[in-house]
Formats: structure tokens, sequence, C-alpha cells
């Protein structure tokens, strides 16, 4: 029986591209990817669960895993910081599970230096004024928090050379089928067995 290990899927793009929801989706219609939970100093929003969307942690904590080397990638994105801890997930690829990150780029270029064969997907909001008018309608940022964020987003968009494949993220159901696509030829792959 031929065996593989599992897919790590890095899906990254700029602020309001809609990466979220794509996963959001992808995992509800593919229970055998496992979302890997990053750790973030920022705090919750209303609704968002401990352990489930974030382990929210202090900026003390955050330091000390840094230091003990706990992070695969983490990232300070405006006044706070981000990481995909490293916990169990090189573990659960090796048992043949997928594992879906979702994260900002400069985490993303982190993972393609220490694990290139992981799966590199960029979305990118149809245009640029569609992003703008998804960071402002989301209505969980400040004015400010806004402009940052899209002045990031307009830069980012020309790190798309370092990624595997790109999705223009016009409708989320074709987006997650378009992701479908992706792992499921990444799956036929010789060199992944
Ligand atoms: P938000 O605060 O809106 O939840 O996330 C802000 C940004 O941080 C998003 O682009 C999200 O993809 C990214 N992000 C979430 N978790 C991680 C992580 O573990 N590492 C990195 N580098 N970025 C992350």
């Amino acid at each position: 029986m031929l065996k593989r290990k599992g897919i790590l899927l890095v899906v990254s793009g700029p602020s309001g591209a809609g990466k979220g929801t794509i996963c959001k989706e992808l995992l509800k219609s593919n229970d055998k990817i496992k979302l890997s939970v990053s750790a973030t100093t920022r705090s919750p929003r209303t609704g968002e669960v401990e352990g489930v969307n974030y382990f929210f942690i202090s900026k003390e904590k955050f330091k000390s895993m840094i230091d003990n080397g706990e992070f695969l990638e983490h990232a300070q994105i405006y006044d706070n910081f981000y990481g995909t801890p490293k916990a169990s997930i090189i573990e659960t690829l090796d048992k043949g599970q997928d594992v879906l990150l979702e994260i900002e780029m400069q985490g993303a270029k982190q993972i393609k230096d220490v694990y290139p064969e992981g799966v590199f997907i960029f979305v990118l909001p149809p245009s640029l004024e569609e992003l703008k008018n998804r960071i402002v309608g989301r209505g969980t940022e400040t004015q400010e928090e806004i402009e940052k964020r899209f002045s990031c987003a307009y830069k980012e968009i020309n790190l798309i050379s370092d990624y595997d494949y790109f999705i223009f993220n016009e409708d989320v159901d074709t987006s997650v089928k378009e992701v479908e696509c992706i792992i499921s030829s990444e799956k036929n792959k010789v060199s992944r067995y």
C-alpha cells in the first residue's frame, strides 16, 4: 500500500482577501483536514472561542514561547503577535493527515523556508476596491486600523511570486472548489509517495 505524508496547506494573502472565510468553508466540507490553531496576543473578538479560533495569550507568554522554540513561525502584525505552535503539526503530517494554516505572508515565508514541500496558496481579492470594501464591511476594525491594513495589503500583493497557486476570491464556493482541486492534484503527485 502506497503511503504519503499529509499535506501542509498554507493559505495566505492580504487581510480582507477572504482567506479566513475560504478556510472555514473548506473545513466544513473536508473533516479530515486539521486546522492549526494559532496563538495570538490580540484580544478575542465577539464570538471568538479560546482554542477554536485562537489561543489568546499574553505578550509575556508569547515571548517565552518564542524563546523556547515552540513556534513553527511567528509574526508581528500591527501591534499584536501571531504564531503557529509547532506542537503536533509534524506528527500529524507524518500520520498522513493534512494540516491547514491560515496565516499572513511573513509567516508563510518562514514556513516555506523550513517546510518547502508545503502547498502555498495566495488568496487575492477580485479588486483593490473590493478589498477595501471587505475590510470596512467587517466592521471589526477602527478607521486607523482599516487604513493600515489596506496600505499593507496593497504592498503584500507583490509577494505572490513566492507561492505555488493563486485564487481570485470572487465567490467563496468557487474558491473552495479551487482549493479542493489543488489538494486533490497535489495528492496525486508522484513525488509525494
Ligand atoms: P485577525 O486578527 O484578523 O484574526 O488576523 C490577522 C492576520 O493574522 C490574518 O491575516 C491572519 O491570517 C493572520 N494570522 C493568524 N494566525 C497567524 C499565525 O499563526 N501566524 C501568522 N504569521 N499569521 C497569522
